[in-house]
């Protein structure tokens, strides 16, 4: 069924990704709510028509949010699947909480990549000392443990290295609580990439271009398009994605997380169905931005087309740029004419925290690359221009 503009969007979660995904879905005519315990505070909340302050947990909050609008979706994977049935007995949700429920969870994101025969890192789920070490007996070092629930941007991430103390590894690890894990063999890649595909419920299917995404400490760092990979590599990642897309039964978006193996395999290692970080550059140098898409899919609209318009890096804004909680001088990016500044809104500086990005535009790739690091080397200088 086809939500038309002038209908009713809500999005559970209000961050970023629901602030940019209210923006392109009142751009194109609808109303928008969102539903977060943060309630005003919540990014997204000065760009909405109403707010949700509520916690997650909170059956007549989640009620009340479903009574009012048509349709539904989510920014983040951390929302229990309870509250999507929920607001689901009163609203249709899109992606299901059945493909939420898959893509929280490591384990089982893990065991449904496995069992539709889709590449990933080799695995073990653990749940103590004991089977940590049997695990790294059988995958070799380095490895990764990382947590099966709530874990994003490394957190909850240990990688672990050859001749490490693995009965200390586990306490430090688990905090000495009942815990679940998966370790991960280490993947020795040479490039890390990203496709979106959005779906919408008649099944149309297109997927963005290929993403490359480089991290620090975890957190996404910068994203490039054209990513600079062999042809044949860009479309077995494009095609993998439709596939996971397909196979999970997707309307909306998809974000597939991909490592370029040294041996040239592409290889999954994580799901993520809603907007992504590294699709932010798609706001500006594409034909349709994923947050659209996003829109699109979920309310059975046309797809529109994911092209790239332009050459484009997006660097991310972490809150470690406000020393003392003080915003860099913004002149460092607007001196830059095909440079667009995004931010997000938020009061409170912590390093780690994605603040805002920008983006710069340019005939050719190199250009652009080269411009991002020199107005990412002066906002860091936190000299005023
Ligand atoms: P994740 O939270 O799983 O996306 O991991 C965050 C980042 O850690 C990835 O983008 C990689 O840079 C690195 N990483 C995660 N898992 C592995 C692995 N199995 N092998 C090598 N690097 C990894």
């Amino acid at each position: 069924m086809m939500f038309a503009p002038g209908s009713h969007l809500g999005i559970l979660g209000g961050g970023q990704l629901a602030r940019m995904t209210a923006l392109a879905a009142r751009r194109l005519g609808y109303r928008v709510s969102i539903y977060d315990p943060a309630g005003d505070d919540a990014p997204a909340a000065p760009v909405c028509d109403q707010v949700f302050g509520a916690a997650y947990d909170d059956p007549a909050g989640l009620e009340r949010f479903a009574c009012s609008v048509d349709v539904a979706s989510y920014e983040f994977e951390n929302i229990p699947v309870a509250a999507l049935q929920t607001v689901g007995r009163g609203c249709p949700v899109y992606p299901g909480w059945a493909v939420l429920e898959i893509c929280q969870h490591r384990e089982r994101e893990k065991l449904f990549l496995h069992r539709h025969g889709f590449p990933h890192a080799a695995f073990r789920v653990v749940t103590d000392a004991a089977g940590l070490a049997a695990a790294v007996a059988e995958l070799g070092t380095p490895c990764v443990l990382k947590t099966a629930e709530s874990g994003y941007d490394g957190k909850g991430q240990l990688k672990i290295e050859p001749g490490a103390d693995l009965s200390q590894a586990w306490r430090e690890w688990s905090g000495g609580e009942p815990r679940r894990g998966v370790v991960e063999a280490w993947v020795e890649f040479v490039a890390e990439l990203s496709v979106i595909c959005a779906r919408n419920g008649q099944g149309q299917l297109l997927p963005f271009p290929v993403f490359e995404n480089v991290h620090t400490h975890h957190i996404l760092d910068v994203t490039l398009c054209p990513a600079r990979l062999p042809p044949e590599v860009q479309m077995r990642a494009r095609e993998l994605a439709c596939a996971v897309t397909e196979a999970l039964d997707v309307r909306g978006l998809l974000a597939v997380e991909m490592f370029l193996t040294r041996g040239g395999e592409v290889v999954v290692n994580e799901l993520a169905p809603r907007p992504h970080n590294s699709g932010h550059l798609t706001f500006d140098a594409s034909l349709t931005s994923q947050f659209e898409q996003h829109v699109r899919a979920v309310c059975d609209l046309p797809l529109g087309a994911p092209d790239l318009l332009c050459p484009v890096v997006m660097v991310n804004l972490l809150g470690d740029l406000w020393p003392e909680g003080a915003a860099p001088d913004w002149r460092a990016v607007l001196d830059e004419p095909w440079a667009k500044l995004h931010l997000y809104g938020k009061e409170e500086a912590k390093p780690g925290r994605k603040m805002g990005h920008f983006c710069v535009l340019a005939p050719a790739l190199d250009t652009a690359f080269e411009k991002a690091r020199t107005i990412k080397a002066r906002l860091q200088s936190g000299r005023s221009f």
